[in-house]
């Protein structure tokens, strides 16, 4: 279903957000106060603004209290970027989500009201963490400060057996949500369904869980 979506502040973040929204299908107004910005992302948005997020007045004749989603991608200047989400929230947007710097950034656009908050670098950096301790683990993505989801390459250990007969959910605690093989994703695997050495688990849990699962059972 196509939806309506605005993005604030045309850095690198926020022009791929809006890029990729755009290249979805859904309608995106793209606002910046550089001139030069917003020229840039003409072809990526359904509509683009010149104004300042941090000045009530504007944001109310752009309607913004009629997109379902905000994304303040505005970085540097927090105080722009707080100022802003603050006014989305008193506007009455109902979900804002925006992108914080550092730790204490976050913290106060979680008070005053933001409804996700992302801090790209430090996901990225933590990403790919993952990636260089352990040549199985093929993506990560954590859902909250204690559980995870986890691509995990299959290694010998688990190939040619079902699920059923893995048992991982008993062992370990971890759900697996999904399977890949080669250009193809299982993603209600069945108690019966096999895996084969070089497919992609899909795996849900307990960081602790997901990391016994690694250490121990593949
Ligand atoms: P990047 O995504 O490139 O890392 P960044 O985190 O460095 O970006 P900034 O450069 O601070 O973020 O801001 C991104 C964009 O937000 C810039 O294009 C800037 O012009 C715009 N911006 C900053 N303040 C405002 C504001 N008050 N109103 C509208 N746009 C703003």
């Amino acid at each position: 279903m196509k939806k309506e979506f605005a993005v604030i502040g045309l850095g690198r973040f926020g022009s791929s957000v809006c890029k990729e929204l755009f290249r979805l299908g859904h309608d995106v107004l793209a606002i910046d106060q550089d001139e030069e910005k917003v020229q840039d992302v003409l072809t990526i948005a359904t509509h683009t603004a010149i104004a300042n997020a941090t000045d009530e007045k504007a944001l109310q004749s752009l309607g913004i209290r009629n997109f379902e989603y905000v994304v303040v991608a505005i970085g540097d200047d927090i105080q722009s970027s707080i100022l802003c989400t603050l006014l989305l929230k008193e506007l009455g947007v109902k979900k804002v989500w925006a992108k914080a710097q550092s730790y204490y950034h976050q913290r106060v656009l979680e008070k005053i009201g933001a409804d996700r908050v992302v801090r790209p670098e430090r996901d990225m950096g933590m990403r790919m963490a993952h990636h260089l301790v352990s040549e199985n683990i093929v993506d990560y993505i954590e859902l909250s400060s204690e559980y995870s989801i986890l691509e995990l390459k299959a290694t010998d250990k688990l190939h040619q057996r079902s699920l059923i007969d893995l048992d991982i959910r008993a062992k370990y605690g971890c759900t697996v949500l999904g399977i890949k093989k080669m250009d193809e994703l299982n993603i209600s695997p069945k108690p019966t369904d096999h895996v084969e050495k070089g497919d992609i688990l899909i795996v849900l849990g307990h960081n602790r869980d997901l990391k016994k699962f690694e250490d121990t059972g593949m």
